[in-house]
């Protein structure tokens, strides 16, 4: 080891703390700055008070001050972004944004995230298996890395004039360029990992810098490690880590080096990691299992990832210092954590004032999660016996949960065993597709929408003085059909074919559904940062599922009785229902999964019995569940794919299945919802104009597609040119009998006037293209 002695590890830690703030004071600020109303001083005046705050109350919550154990997990919109700032990592297009000091400004930051004019923003993916979505780098070989920002130095040297010892926190250099992808000026099959030589100077230089301004440790998160890679084979990955931290490990000067790999297993990484220098290597033990002893791992702090994360519960806290012990076979030195930054959760159960005292006593949200942290730290130095009371008090919840009402409803487990494989099943698509013609009579190239319609000023203003009881129901109820009353006309005015009633009674796709299911609750304060500024309140799935009465056949059945055009039901499908809850982890995510299916099926039933001839079960979060590693697909699209069957199995032959989802990159998810068997499938398409189809025309699908021909990502209206062209690949690609006419996506974060003007077009250019045909 080049360092003379290495820091102790602090025995408790967390990988990651929520940065929104606790009144998503930093989604204010942001925007406020992105508006105008506040200039960048002062949302930096705005984040530094927001870090400041952290680390008082992370150390208020038994964390060490000056050990390094608080994590400086800042960031003003994403931590990719953050990574690629401080490595230079800026695409040509966005050359004009850097400084002749090779800087970024606040400003500049954002407009990577959010584009501007005809530069598009960086793209936008999924995190992990997390509903939080990441900037995508852009590497090319016209990539110049070189340490373009000091923020973190700055952060720990805010710190630091503070009094505390904190631990900065970047995404480590495998994990960058594994995430990223080719920029524009980059060749076909260009990897961005062929850049590791040139990108670790820059690693080194800012853990250089770090030394120098006294960190003691440093967190790389490589959390690409546990997870597959389509595009680098493994053995690439396994060679870019070892190369790696053999070159950072041998730096003169640097902090002592922890890797965090949340988020599953390292597998194979994990012996490869303890081969080299790094000084401590953090094990996620709620996604990964226990790992065999493997040579190297001795001399290495392990860091337990014993409490979740990701969910939201306080959980088994005896059996989490259990497997923190079992690690210390492993290696003499184990220090206890998350087993993600507690991004994922939100701020403090103590928000809440609406759970009940019951499912309070149930729940830990980051701050009660930094607490058993510090629990589990004093069990695991001074024994089990030390924490005795903590350790009971867990226990004691947990048993009252396994008993209390509702988390067990025996109709709904009797029900639910009682399924026969008939269930999962319907009737031959040739029979249904003919059902379906003589009851709907739809032209050629049907037209429609994907649910939503604007969610105005005016509608939300009728939910908020409802809520707060300023509304009866009647006269929310009066509101909301003179809005439906008004969308279905609209539709009619414009041609649509088939007509949806506008979803305006509905707050959020999930949530709706949550509100009125058992099972369920709904917080107050509960929100979880999506991506960049924009944050969601996931509902907490607590018990057994069921519905105590019909939800949607209201509405429907009201739009329904004003035209002679068929209106479709709207249903959010349980695979996105339970990926964007807090789900319980007392029971296989299938079993719940089949709760919410039967529920929804009863649902549908109600639905067709109300004259509803066509149904659309969304489920734009399918690809989102799908697992990390490739050995767990398969059981994965056992359960998801059927629950969206059972779902929607109970139906007639006439009655048509729609299904929707949101995004195009199907890859390995397209033979499943060929299985999903809907009749008809839309999913976005117009912003790769249309390259989806030819994936669908590969794959065989033959039941209808309606993939979309307007992004309704922004206020742009598509031409009516531009839209015949979309329709004419459409139908070039698949036949023309299969195919449905519609947007994207739904137009609820649209406006009014973009909203007409796109339908109207989109409605021409069928019009045009049906004439061709
Ligand atoms: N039916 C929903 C809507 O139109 C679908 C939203 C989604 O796919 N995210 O709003
Ligand atoms: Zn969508």
């Amino acid at each position: 080891m080049s360092m003379t002695t290495t820091a102790q590890f602090p025995s408790a830690t967390i990988l990651g703390y929520p940065r929104i703030g606790r009144r998503r004071e930093m989604k204010k600020a942001v925007e406020a700055f992105w508006g105008g109303t506040i200039t960048a001083a002062q949302l930096e005046a705005a984040a530094a008070a927001l870090r400041t705050t952290t680390r008082e109350r992370l150390a208020d919550l038994g964390l060490g001050r000056t050990d390094s154990a608080i994590p400086e997990s800042f960031s003003f919109y994403d931590q990719v972004l953050d990574a690629a700032v401080t490595v230079g990592a800026v695409p040509t297009r966005f050359a004009s944004l850097v400084g002749i000091d090779g800087r970024i400004d606040l400003a500049g930051y954002f407009t990577l995230a959010r584009g501007e004019g005809d530069n598009l923003p960086l793209e936008m993916t999924k995190w992990f298996d997390s509903n939080y979505h990441y900037l995508v780098p852009e590497i090319g070989p016209e990539t110049v890395f070189s340490l373009a920002s000091d923020r973190i130095v700055r952060e720990f040297n805010e710190a630091k004039a503070a009094g505390y010892l904190t631990r900065p926190v970047i995404v480590g250099p495998v994990t960058f360029l594994l995430l990223s992808k080719p920029s524009d000026e980059a060749p076909a099959g260009y990897q961005p990992l062929s850049r590791l030589d040139d990108l670790l100077p820059v690693y080194a230089a800012l853990l250089d810098r770090l030394a120098a301004a006294g960190a003691e440790w440093v967190q790389l998160d490589e959390p690409g490690l546990v997870s597959e890679s389509i595009d680098v084979p493994r053995v690439k990955t396994l060679e870019a880590l070892a190369w790696s931290y053999a070159a950072l490990g041998r730096l003169a000067r640097r902090p002592a080096i922890f890797v965090a790999a949340p988020y599953g297993s390292l597998d194979d990484a994990l012996p490869v990691l303890a081969a080299t220098r790094v000084d401590a290597i953090g094990i996620d033990l709620v996604r990964g299992t226990l790992p065999e002893p493997t040579p190297g791992l001795v001399d290495k702090v392990l860091v337990a990832g014993v409490i979740d994360g990701h969910n939201i519960w306080r959980g088994d806290l005896a059996a989490a210092l259990d497997r923190a012990v079992a690690l210390k076979e492993l290696s003499p030195t184990v220090s206890i954590s998350t087993s993600t930054s507690l991004l994922h959760v939100p701020h403090d159960v103590a928000h809440e004032s609406s759970l009940g005292a019951e499912l309070t006593s149930w729940l830990a949200f980051a701050d009660q999660k930094v607490g058993q942290v510090c629990t589990l730290a004093r069990g695991l130095s001074a024994g089990a016996a030390a924490v005795e009371p903590e350790l009971s008090a867990a226990d004691a919840a947990l048993t009252a949960r396994s008993s209390a009402p509702g988390v067990r409803d025996d109709a709904v487990r009797a029900r639910a065993a009682a399924l026969l494989d008939s269930d999962f099943l319907r009737g031959d698509y040739a029979t249904r597709l003919a059902a379906q013609e003589v009851a709907l009579g739809l032209p050629l190239l049907p037209t429609t929408t994907i649910g939503s319609f604007p969610q105005t000023a005016d509608i939300r203003r009728a939910r908020a003085r409802f809520l707060t009881g300023v509304l009866t129901e009647g006269a929310y109820r009066e509101l909301m059909q003179a809005e439906i009353a008004r969308v279905v006309d609209l539709q009619e005015e414009i041609g649509l074919d088939v007509l949806v009633h506008g979803e305006p009674e509905r707050n959020d796709m999930v949530q709706y559904f949550a509100e009125n299911l058992n099972g369920f609750a709904v917080t107050e304060n509960g929100w979880v940062q999506s991506y960049g500024s924009r944050c969601t309140r996931p509902s907490i799935l607590w018990g057994d599922v069921s519905r105590p009465k019909p939800i949607t056949v209201e509405w429907s059945g009201y739009a329904q009785s004003l035209t002679a055009k068929p209106v479709k039901g709207m249903l959010t499908g349980p695979v996105t229902i339970l990926a964007w809850s807090f789900v319980r982890e007392d029971q296989p995510l299938g079993e719940t999964a089949r709760q919410v299916a039967l529920a929804l099926r009863d649902e549908i039933s109600d639905l067709e019995a109300a004259g509803i001839g066509i149904v659309q079960v969304d489920e734009p979060a399918l690809r989102e569940l799908l697992p990390l590693k490739k050995k767990d697909h398969a059981h994965y699209l056992d359960w998801s794919v059927g629950s969206f069957r059972l779902a929607t199995a109970g139906v007639a032959d006439s009655t048509q299945i729609h299904t929707h989802l949101c995004y195009s990159e199907f890859g390995v998810v397209l033979e499943a919802i060929g299985n999903l068997d809907a009749d008809v499938t839309s999913i976005e398409a117009a912003r790769s104009r249309m390259d989806v189809v030819h994936d669908i025309e590969a794959g065989g699908f033959d039941h209808g597609i309606g993939p979309g021909v307007w992004d309704i990502h922004s206020p742009r209206v598509p031409g009516v040119t531009e839209l015949t062209e979309l329709l004419h690949i459409a139908v070039g690609a698949i036949p023309a009998r299969q195919v449905w006419v519609n947007p994207d996506c739904g137009l609820k974060t649209r406006g009014y006037t973009e909203t007409v003007e796109s339908l109207q077009n989109m409605l021409e250019a069928t019009r045009i293209v049906r004439e061709r045909i």
